[in-house]
């Protein structure tokens, strides 16, 4: 099979939500349909007992690598699938938003009965500053929601994103009917346990249902579907591509409801792998020379095996085990034989893989985050993965004094590796870092101590909302514990304000200061 086939079959998302939106459950009935699994809850080992930040040292310890972050793959109706998991719960990490570069399309699940909750807005921000095409799955419809109606307004108002209903649910809960799948044409019968029913638009009778509330029911979503019609925007392509516009399905995961209708039309109408830029041009995926970047690195935590996995997303060309890559940043040339995909949780072999497809790369300390690497015939650089604004911030010191050398070479390289950031207090040179979850100082604790040999002291300042200064110089004394002036490892200016209320008054106070929003600007 030739390169443009393979490319043209490949489909790389995430999914995103809010813890218990229902991504582990869609995640599942994905992998059913790819037959991956034999039967659900096989996925973590998550229904078992959910795992807490506690246990998951532990869970690491059995298991090697990777529970917290995994990549699947499967073939499904002709197209060849990989799914990104975004850690979404205690584990929730840089690492979240770094995977979200290297997917050419997300799912967002939002719960009915909650609309949309705080961390999807979080994911939400960095798919649109980076333009990633969304398409929404509005979950849980077997249970009493909120209106539709209202849900899409939430989407609407709240992600600042144009919705289009790709199919509209008759009834919620117990009243629940179906859904009318706009797209296909068709009214798609609920039935409980039993399988779909698929009953096209032009042979709809509509006496179907004797029972009175469901006459009702039904009559009511017909009136709301002639409402969608005529007030609703038109669906546009273009703009679901440009990610202006999102595709909303209605259904229910656990049932399942709607997954499989709502799958197809996305693997069809989910974008293929795209081109990627480097520091001076835009490598499309059929470019024949084998190229990719790394977008996260997962360190080990079991002293045991010290080794790390480099998550690479290929670019362009045909990768194949054991060829000799080049490291652009520092031309070295490297041999890659023990390459490793993984598949639900069991880890395989990657003989091939194409555009599109991330590997796992055995890492013995040669690789950084944003690393390029290519078949060694060109130098190219593919651009810098964006820094993320963090928004947990906590001073650290080592606990012993005698050890300032080893806390100072440990904390420099797990800073660039991208595992956690750092900051400067001005004026008093205290080191702060910065993480998107509590876990990242977890692993940093447990890094330091078991890599380093230094304990280290963590002291929180809290929860805070950044905000980059473009100045070289500020006058320090507008700042104080409330509204924290320091300095990123560029030397750039920033304000950690303690809520959004300190942040408003000083915009409002200081006119003059101009207040940036890394999500606003990558
Ligand atoms: P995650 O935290 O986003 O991975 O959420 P899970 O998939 O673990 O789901 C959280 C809870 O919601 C679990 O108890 C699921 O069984 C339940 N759930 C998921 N999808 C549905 C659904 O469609 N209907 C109902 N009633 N419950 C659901």
């Amino acid at each position: 099979m030739n390169l443009n086939d393979e490319i043209n079959k490949r489909k790389t998302f995430a999914i995103i939500s809010h813890p218990d939106a229902g991504k582990t459950t869609m995640t599942e009935k994905l992998l059913l349909f790819g037959q991956q699994i034999r039967s659900a809850g096989t996925v973590k080992g998550k229904k078992s007992g959910k795992f807490a930040t506690s246990d998951w040292m532990e869970i690491e310890k059995q298991r090697g690598i990777s529970v917290t972050s995994s990549v699947m793959n499967f073939s499904y109706q002709g197209y060849y699938v990989n799914i990104l998991d975004t850690p979404g719960h205690e584990d929730f990490s840089e690492d979240t938003y770094r995977t979200l570069t290297a997917v050419d399309s997300v799912i967002m699940i939002i719960d009915a009965t909650k609309g949309i909750e705080a961390q999807t807005i979080k994911l939400f921000k960095v798919c649109k500053m980076r333009g990633i095409p969304i398409f929404t799955f509005i979950n849980k419809l077997d249970r009493e929601g909120r209106d539709p109606f209202e849900l899409l307004e939430q989407i609407e108002e709240v992600l600042e994103i144009e919705t289009y209903p790709m199919n509209w649910p008759a009834g919620m809960g117990k009243r629940f009917l179906g859904i009318f799948d706009r797209y296909q044409e068709q009214f798609v019968r609920f039935k409980g346990n039993e399988e779909e029913e698929l009953i096209p638009y032009d042979t709809l009778d509509h006496e179907q249902y004797h029972d009175l509330t469901k006459q009702a029911t039904y009559q009511e979503t017909e009136e709301e579907l002639a409402l969608l019609d005529e007030a609703g925007d038109p669906f546009s392509m273009e703009r679901v591509l440009k990610g202006e516009q999102t595709p909303v399905f209605f259904g229910s995961a656990l049932a399942p409801f709607g997954v499989e209708t709502f799958f197809k039309t996305f693997v069809e109408m989910a974008p293929n792998p795209k081109p990627r830029k480097t520091t001076d041009a835009l490598i499309q995926p059929e470019h024949e020379a084998f190229s990719g970047y790394i977008f996260k690195i997962q360190a080990n935590m079991n002293p045991a095996h010290r080794d790390r996995i480099a998550f690479l997303r290929v670019c362009s060309g045909r990768f194949e085990r054991g060829m000799t890559v080049k490291l652009t940043r520092n031309e070295k040339t490297i041999k890659l034989n023990q390459t490793q995909q993984f598949v639900a949780s069991a880890r395989e072999t990657v003989e091939v893989a194409y555009p599109g497809d991330i590997i796992g790369i055995y890492d013995p300390g040669y690789y950084r985050i944003g690393d390029t690497l290519t078949d060694g015939k060109e130098l190219i650089q593919y651009d810098e993965l964006p820094q993320f604004p963090p928004d947990l911030f906590k001073r650290v010191t080592a606990k012993n004094v005698m050890k300032a050398k080893q806390f100072k070479k440990g904390l420099e390289q797990l800073v660039q590796e991208g595992a956690i950031q750092l900051f400067t207090g001005h004026p008093y040179e205290s080191l702060i870092l910065g993480a998107v979850g509590e876990l990242q100082y977890q692993v940093f604790e447990h890094r330091m101590k078991h890599e380093y040999n230094v304990e280290v002291s963590l002291e929180s300042i809290g929860e805070r909302i950044p905000r980059w200064l473009d100045e070289e110089t500020v006058d320090v004394n507008l700042f104080d514990d409330r509204n924290m002036l320091v300095k990123d490892r560029e030397g750039q200016f920033l304000v950690l304000f303690k809520n959004q209320f300190a942040l408003n008054w000083f915009a409002d106070k200081h006119k003059e200061v101009r207040l940036i929003d890394l999500f606003d600007v990558n």
